[in-house]
């Protein structure tokens, strides 16, 4: 959605482009295999919420001062969920191929070399253990193709987990999950706790062998909603050294038309205070197909937020904590 923008001071557009920006979610690759569409082309904001258009392209990215993106395969619907997910594999190698300023990455080091070498750094994960369902050994496939994050849910619960919207049902992780986490710890997947209900992150934090994480959520005690995790789960993923990517997407950080780059912000100092200034990333949900909030166009006004943490008083460390160096740290140690 449109609105009013602050201006940028050029302090704060210096620090942002030395600075590692790392956003942990996107759902570029589904939007691109519904719809197809010219990555290398500049697309126009949308003055009316169209969930179709896409907030990730080349130069809206490089115009955003990101650095890396995290891909998801999507695996949450039951319908030809597995032709899908390979279908959107095939994407992001597509992607790949065609612009020679993306590039895979698969560890930490891998990151600090493509920013050092101008690229822009992809890095793919999984949401949603539908496509796994019938054929674990899959995950070994996936990894093989670089796939460094899973998370089990999305919004139906699954033969792996219990999604956050299923409220009625009281169990977390099934056996078969478990299997996966042990899985996922083997092959050096992290685990995203996105999607989860309470008792599955719990179940996730005390069944993996490394720390957990959350690629998109917010904050409960701003906004309830049944994807936000609340203090003590916030706690918890921070203790262990994880860390949350708060979600750009207007409805889980206030009201769909009430949600501006300060509401954005709240939640990103909620999970400061409360998992700690180590704890604390972004995890946009570009092209989620989700609302965001006034005043952030797409990727391309990231530099929205750190002004707007500049002028609470934020400054360097913290600041190139939260834009990727948590995350850098996190991914760093596996
Ligand atoms: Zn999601």
């Amino acid at each position: 959605m449109l609105g009013a923008r602050i201006a940028i001071e050029p302090a704060v557009a210096q620090l942002h482009s030395e600075a590692h920006v790392i956003d942990l979610h996107n759902d570029l690759l589904t939007k691109m295999v519904l719809r197809g569409g010219d990555f290398g082309r500049r697309h126009g904001a949308q003055a009316i919420y169209n969930p179709l258009a896409f907030d990730l392209d080349l130069p809206k990215i490089d115009e955003g001062g990101v650095d890396a993106l995290g891909c998801l395969l999507f695996g949450g619907m039951p319908l030809m969920a597995r032709q899908r997910f390979w279908k959107q594999l095939d994407a992001f190698f597509e992607l790949l191929e065609h612009h020679p300023r993306l590039v895979q990455v698969k560890t930490a080091a891998d990151l600090r070399a493509a920013k050092m070498a101008g690229k822009i750094a992809l890095f793919l994960g999984i949401e949603g253990a539908l496509p796994l369902e019938k054929e674990p050994q899959l995950l070994e496939k996936l990894a093989a193709n670089g796939v460094r994050f899973f998370g089990l849910s999305w919004n139906r619960t699954n033969r792996a987990a219990v999604s956050a919207h299923d409220k009625k049902n009281p169990n977390g992780l099934s056996s078969f999950g478990r299997e996966l986490v042990a899985a996922c710890n083997q092959l050096g997947i992290l685990i995203d706790v996105s999607h989860a209900s309470k008792r599955t992150v719990s179940d996730l934090i005390e069944a993996s062998r490394t720390p957990v994480f959350s690629s998109h959520s917010a904050c409960e005690a701003i906004k309830v909603h049944p994807r936000n995790l609340d203090d003590d789960q916030l706690r918890a993923i921070g203790q262990r050294g994880g860390v949350i990517g708060v979600i750009f997407a207007a409805n889980y950080l206030s009201g769909f038309f009430e949600s501006t780059v300060d509401t954005l912000c709240d939640h990103i100092e909620h999970v400061a205070a409360v998992a700690g200034e180590n704890a604390v990333a972004l995890g946009s949900d570009f092209d989620g197909f989700v609302p965001l909030p006034r005043g952030l166009r797409d990727v391309r006004d990231l530099p929205q937020i750190t002004q707007t943490l500049w002028n609470r008083g934020w400054r360097e460390p913290k600041l190139k904590k939260l834009l990727g160096e948590n995350f850098l740290r996190y991914f760093e140690s596996l």
